[in-house]
């Protein structure tokens, strides 16, 4: 791109914001809402109507590269992005796109060369560098399969593209995950395969706010994953899923794309899962935000657990859409900010507070914060942090 490319892309999110900021109200109704507000105590500008307010003067003010600049940069970064401001406000007042507005403010401060977050710049630049923002080898991608019989796209072909993503493929605590749904894929006879060159699918890159990077890795992506030749792409993390459907035009033309919660709850129902007893359990399921907020899938994994022989479903006391935020959306798994564990925390409690002896989730990011939560307050003797697929991977009867 050149010069006047770029400062057209600059003006146009200017613009943009502007207009739709100066339809806000200010009336406040989306503070109440706001998880970084009540984690951070209530300051002004940590609540979704403060932050885009902050961003909308410091533009019409020309503060953007001013002497304010790294406290605006703060203010933007500190957002999770879980999505609860934009259904407040679109009940209880205007429907602004608050989120949009936020991840639109990163963009143009990246664009002027004030963001993304310090600690952030690393994890985006391994992600160009090596397809992951961890700093893990390409070629280490698929060690958490490698005793494992499944195929390589697209070398081998398959009608389910099974999208790992890089929290599982490298963390180890995760990478069980990754090892449950392949039990179950094969225990319901899915031709799936993964891809042998699995690259990130740049929802980070989108988050920090680097535009034109995201842009050239969705279309990478876009081009292999097509290459694979599959009608379905079955995710594990939202955030994947998230990026996939709302940025991938390509595929969602021609692929039916799934958060595995989605599949299967459907396997389940069409008979394809033969499940074993098991002893009584008191499971409580945490909604994560890009599942439950961005996309209203709250019955999926409520239906899978329900099927569960023995187990009690029990509900925390905000759940579903009004479900807390674990904290680590939005860029946050890579920038902490003032009151990071009291997220987590306040969730663990009120897992506790029903007397769950589980608390199951489905999304990579979530399942690390809910357990950095456990361990800091000790409570894992109480008190286990499972993902769903590991759930139901434990239930499926042995072959005959
Ligand atoms: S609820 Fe909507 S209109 Fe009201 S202050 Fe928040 S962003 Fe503005
Ligand atoms: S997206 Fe979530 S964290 Fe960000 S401002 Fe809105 S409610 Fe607060």
């Amino acid at each position: 791109m050149n010069d006047d490319a770029f400062a057209d892309a600059e003006e146009q999110l200017r613009t943009e914001i502007i207009d739709t900021v100066r339809r806000c109200r200010k009336c406040n109704y989306c503070y109440s809402a706001c998880p970084l507000f009540q984690s951070t105590r209530g300051f002004q500008t940590s609540g979704p109507s403060g932050i885009i307010q902050s961003l909308y003067y410091g533009i019409v003010w020309g503060e953007l590269e001013g002497q304010e600049k790294e406290t605006l940069r703060d203010i933007l970064y500190q957002c999770t992005t879980c999505n609860s401001c934009v259904l407040t406000c679109k009940d209880r007042a205007t429907g602004l796109p608050i989120v949009e507005v936020i991840e639109k403010g990163r963009k143009l401060l990246v664009e002027m060369m004030n963001g993304p977050m310090p600690s952030q710049r690393k994890p985006m630049e391994q992600i160009y560098s090596h397809g992951n923002p961890y700093q893990e080898a390409q070629e280490n991608r698929l060690a958490w399969g490698a005793d494992l019989n499944f195929k390589r796209l697209p070398t081998d072909e398959a009608e389910t593209l099974f999208y790992v993503g890089c929290t599982t493929s490298y963390e180890p605590e995760l990478q069980n995950v990754g090892r449950s749904l392949v039990k179950i894929f094969q225990h319901a006879g899915v031709d799936f395969g993964v891809m042998a060159e699995e690259k990130c699918c740049a929802d980070p890159v989108d988050k920090m706010g680097d535009m034109f990077l995201y842009q050239e890795m969705v279309e990478q992506n876009e081009e292999a994953i097509l290459a694979c030749g599959s009608s379905r792409l079955v995710t594990v993390s939202p955030h994947c899923f998230h990026t996939f459907t709302q940025s991938y035009d390509r595929l969602t033309a021609g692929m039916e794309v799934l958060h595995y919660t989605m599949y299967l709850d459907k396997l389940l129902a069409d008979g394809r899962l033969r499940l074993q007893a098991a002893l009584p359990r008191k499971i409580t399921y945490h909604d994560p935000c890009y599942l439950g907020k961005h996309h209203e899938i709250l019955e999926a994994p409520r239906n899978i657990l329900r099927r569960l022989p023995q187990v009690t479903l029990v509900e925390m006391e905000q759940y579903g859409k009004d479900s807390l935020c674990c904290g680590g959306g939005g860029g946050r798994m890579f920038y902490e900010v003032e009151g990071n564990n009291w997220l987590g925390e306040t969730r663990i409690k009120q897992a506790l507070d029903v007397k769950a002896e589980i608390i199951v989730t489905a999304c990579p990011w979530c399942h690390t914060m809910l357990d950095n939560a456990v361990k800091n307050l000790g409570v894992g003797g109480q008190l286990q942090v499972v993902e769903l697929a590991e759930i139901v991977a434990g239930y499926l009867m042995d072959a005959d």
